[in-house]
C-alpha cells in the first residue's frame, strides 16, 4: 500500500502537473452494488454527484495528509483519493476504446454489426508512444478518468479496486471521517522528538511497530518504512512502546525522519504496484535493508543476525535477530 512517501510523490508531481486546469469530464467503472447508498464514487448516485461537482471547476493544488492525496477545487470543493492497495494515480494522454458485444452469443463470427446497448464496454488506453511507461502492465487497471482542458487526463489505475474516492467541501475537511482524528504528520517541523515520544507511548504495551502504523498515533507509515525504521534504530518489532529507553526512542524518531525522506527522495517503493504519476518505478526497493529480506544475512556491517519474518497485529514485520534489542 502507498505510505506517506508514495503519497508525497503523486501529490507534488501532480501539483506541478495539473495545477490550473480547469475539468471537463469524468469517467469511472468502479460501479459495484456493494457500494450502494455509500459516500464513494463506487456507488453511481454518488459518482454522479461526484461529477456535477467536480466538472468546471479548477485545479488550485494538490497536497497530501497521511495517506491521502487531496486535490483542492476552485469553488471550495476538494477530492480526497485513498490508493489503498493497488491504486496510484497517473496523468498523460489516454484515448477511450469501446468495445461492443453482440446480443446473441450465437451470431457468426463473420457478423460484422456489432449492437451498441448496455452490453457495451468502454476502457481507457494511454495514447503515447510505444515506449512511454504508462504502457507498464500496472498502469492498465484504468477505473477513474478526469478529463482536462488541455487534452491530457488524471486517470486511477486501481488492480484489486480498493481505492476510495469522495469529494467535500474544503472548508469542512476536519469533519470528514477519513481525515478526521489523524495524528500528526512526521515530517512536520514542528513535530519534535517530545512530540513523537508522547505519542508513541498512547499505546504503551502494544509492539511498537503496530503502533508505528497506526494512523491516529503517527499518519502515513505502513508496513514497509516501520520495518525499516525499527532495523535501522535498532528496535525490535515486538518491543512495547512503554519498555523503551529514552535514548532508543530518540533514535528512533530520527531513523523514521531519515528512512520516509529517503523513501521520497527515491520518489516512493515499488516493489509492489506502485507508478509514480508518470507511470514510472520509484526507487526505494533496491533500498529495503529488512523488509522482504527474509532469510538473507543482516547487511548491518559487522552484525552477523539474519532477518527474520513474524507476524504482528496481522501483519509481516521483518526484522534482524540479532542487533534489534526488545528491550
Ligand atoms: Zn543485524
Amino acid at each position: 500500500m502507498p505510505e506517506l512517501p508514495e503519497v508525497t510523490t503523486t501529490a507534488t508531481v501532480l501539483h506541478e502537473r495539473i495545477r490550473g486546469f480547469t475539468i471537463r469530464g469524468v469517467w469511472s467503472s468502479y460501479n459495484s452494488v456493494f457500494h450502494k447508498g455509500k459516500n464513494n464514487i463506487k456507488n453511481i448516485v454518488y459518482f454522479e454527484t461526484f461529477k456535477k461537482a467536480i466538472i468546471g471547476k479548477k485545479i488550485l493544488r494538490v497536497r497530501r495528509r497521511a495517506k491521502n492525496v487531496l486535490i483542492d477545487l476552485s469553488g471550495g470543493i476538494s477530492i480526497l483519493v485513498h490508493m489503498k492497495m493497488t491504486g496510484h494515480l497517473l496523468y498523460g494522454m489516454y484515448r477511450r476504446n469501446s468495445k461492443f458485444e453482440t446480443l446473441n452469443p450465437k451470431q457468426t463470427q463473420n457478423s460484422k454489426r456489432k449492437i451498441q446497448n448496455e452490453w457495451e464496454k468502454e476502457e481507457w488506453m494511454p495514447d503515447e508512444k510505444k515506449t512511454s511507461p504508462l504502457l507498464d502492465k500496472f498502469n492498465r487497471f484504468i477505473r477513474l478518468v478526469i478529463n482536462f482542458s488541455n487534452g491530457k487526463s488524471l486517470v486511477l489505475s486501481d488492480m484489486r479496486k480498493f481505492a476510495k474516492v469522495v469529494y467535500y467541501k474544503t472548508s469542512e475537511e476536519n469533519k470528514i471521517p477519513d481525515l478526521d482524528g489523524l495524528g500528526p504528520e512526521p515530517l512536520e517541523k514542528s513535530f519534535k522528538v517530545a512530540n513523537f515520544k508522547h505519542q508513541v507511548r498512547k499505546k504503551p504495551n502494544l509492539p511498537v511497530k503496530q503502533v508505528l502504523m497506526m494512523p491516529e498515533i503517527i499518519a502515513g507509515i505502513g508496513n514497509i518504512y516501520s520495518d525499516e525504521m525499527l532495523w535501522l534504530s535498532g528496535i525490535h518489532p515486538l518491543c512495547q512502546s512503554a519498555k523503551i529507553p529514552e535514548n532508543a526512542l530518540k533514535k528512533l524518531f530520527s531513523c523514521m525522519r531519515q528512512v520516509l525522506k529517503k523513501g521520497i527522495k527515491l520518489s516512493g517503493d515499488s516493489m509492489s504496484d506502485y507508478r509514480t504519476p508518470s507511470g514510472e518505478k520509484g526507487g526505494f526497493q533496491t533500498e529495503h535493508r529488512a523488509y522482504r529480506r527474509t532469510g538473507e544475512k543482516c547487511p548491518k556491517k559487522g552484525c552477523g543476525g539474519k532477518i527474520q519474518r513474524m507476524k504482528i497485529g496481522g501483519r509481516s514485520a521483518h526484522f534482524c535477530d540479532k542487533h534489534q534489542l526488545r528491550y
